[in-house]
């Protein structure tokens, strides 16, 4: 894109809520289930048929509200958006209009090293259409076939200010918002299976100028990496037409990710087109201070929070806070191993030298650590092993490849395989001797000034042992003998 235009981006997240049952009905939202078999006349849209409201869907609703800084609203409204579509039986959808339960927070990005907070407008309830199948049948050519599993499960649609000025900046906001959904299991993020789906709201205007240019909204962008390419496609798009003294339409626009570029679908619908209106089925949603304060307690700390209590109260570098709350799982991994050893430094290295490599190559998913093979009390008392010089740094390396492959603690470990450091001066000197005597050399050279003979000397007596001498005592010892 030119470079006397400046993008103005807006976002706007339907993000599908982790409840076992639909919005309205009784209704399981498990995936993958065979077609139409989670269904029931009321989200099946038959005539009669009455919504009742799942208080679970609220509460997370609520947490996300709270988790991007926004006030949640004690009274909000459900409105029916009117449409007719295949996928939606009852003409309308039940959604919340000109009073959503959250307004007015934010998320904080990093642009270049620097904080910045993109406003969140609104967020809104409401339940998700059925699905269209257009391919995959005999006669896929003639027909298409309808699943309304997925009709009434309860969605939050997440809408940004236009404050997002490229297509890195939509990138990290969907990277931190993914991640707060995450932590606070309301979402799990899957734009693949469509739990979490993006709209982009995007126009150009010149650089200095305050008025908004046409917008277009981008639709279909399912993947992470493709939101950055059909951003920026567009952008250049809307430059060239621009630029050729043409103006941009106001117009919806699916991502064609084989051909990389976006194409024409439909004018853009104006919220008039869909005749919203309170819904006569449903009363005000209010919410009570007290239940609104109970899910205050119940918030967790997000990600931001805890990265800032990592660097400050432990210490650890921005770069290894940010791999320990990677997800919220791995980050109570290492505050659970921290706690219990006292030695968050020592947790954090173990967990990113050795354990993640193990968690990689056996695929284990960092999102679901309830059972992993080495447990936060085991990496702690392997740490306390090293601290109390039961066993050395190295030997401890051995220790955890056996924690991961048997599960077995590290006292066992230790034990069965005599690990335990060899430190008393009585057994050490001995080796010590006989290394001496083996590396006639290195002494003379040691004894000539060269102090990097020692070293190897050390590393002789280290190998001698498997590994289970203690080096500083080995150190003394061989300073001691050489001296002499
Ligand atoms: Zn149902």
């Amino acid at each position: 894109m030119d470079s006397k235009y400046e993008a103005v981006i807006g976002l706007e997240c339907h993000c599908q809520l982790l409840t076992d049952s639909k919005l309205f009905c009784s209704c399981s939202t498990r995936f993958g289930e065979p077609a139409n078999m989670n269904t029931c006349p009321v989200c099946l849209g038959l005539p009669g048929a009455l919504p009742v409201l799942n208080k679970t869907a609220v509460a997370m609703a609520v947490k996300a509200g709270l988790g991007l800084n926004c006030t949640v609203n004690l009274e909000s409204q459900w409105s029916r958006k009117n449409y007719f579509y295949p996928d939606l039986p009852k003409g309308y959808q039940i959604s919340q209009y000109d009073r959503p339960l959250a307004e007015h927070g934010f998320i904080e990005i990093l642009v270049n090293g620097e904080h910045k907070k993109i406003g969140v407008q609104r967020i809104h309830m409401e339940e998700d259409a059925g699905k269209s199948l257009h391919d995959g049948f005999p006669d896929s050519a003639r027909s298409t076939y309808l699943d309304y599993n997925r009709s009434g499960v309860p969605l939050i649609e997440i809408v940004t200010r236009p404050d997002i000025r490229s297509s890195e900046e939509a990138y990290d906001y969907l990277t931190r918002l993914k991640e707060i959904l995450e932590y606070l299991d309301v979402n799990d993020g899957n734009m693949e299976e469509g739990s979490l789906r993006c709209d982009a709201n995007v126009s150009i205007r010149l650089k200095g100028t305050e008025k908004f240019g046409t917008r277009t909204e981008l639709k279909n962008i399912n993947s992470f990496r493709f939101v950055r390419k059909a951003i920026d496609y567009e952008l250049s798009r809307q430059a060239d037409v621009l630029e050729s003294g043409g103006r941009v339409i106001q117009e919806t626009r699916l991502w064609n990710s084989d051909e990389e570029r976006t194409v024409s679908m439909r004018s853009k619908e104006e919220a008039h087109d869909y005749r919203y209106f309170p819904d006569p089925d449903l009363p005000l949603l209010v919410l009570e201070e007290d239940w609104l304060n109970s899910v205050r307690q119940s918030m967790i700390e997000l990600p931001e929070a805890r990265r800032h209590r990592l660097t400050t109260t432990y210490a650890l570098s921005e770069y290894d806070a940010g791999v320990l709350t990677m997800t919220r799982a791995l980050a109570e991994f290492f505050d659970e191993a921290a706690r219990l050893s006292g030695q968050p430094k020592a947790a954090a290295n173990w967990i990113m030298g050795d354990l993640l490599r193990f968690f990689k190559d056996s695929q284990v998913d960092l999102k679901d650590l309830t059972s992993p093979p080495v447990t936060p009390r085991m990496l702690a008392d392997m740490i306390l092993l090293v601290e109390k010089g039961t066993i050395s740094g190295k030997i401890a390396k051995t220790v955890m490849e056996e924690m991961y492959k048997t599960g077995k603690t590290p006292d066992v470990i230790v034990k069965e395989k005599g690990l335990v450091q060899i430190s008393s001066s009585g057994e050490l000197e001995s080796i010590v001797d006989s290394v001496v005597a083996q590396n006639a050399d290195a002494v003379a050279q040691y004894r000539a000034g060269k102090q990097a003979s020692l070293g190897f000397l050390v590393g002789q007596v280290m190998k001698a042992t498997q590994g289970r001498a203690n080096p500083q005592a080995v150190n003394e010892l061989l300073r001691k003998r050489l001296a002499g």
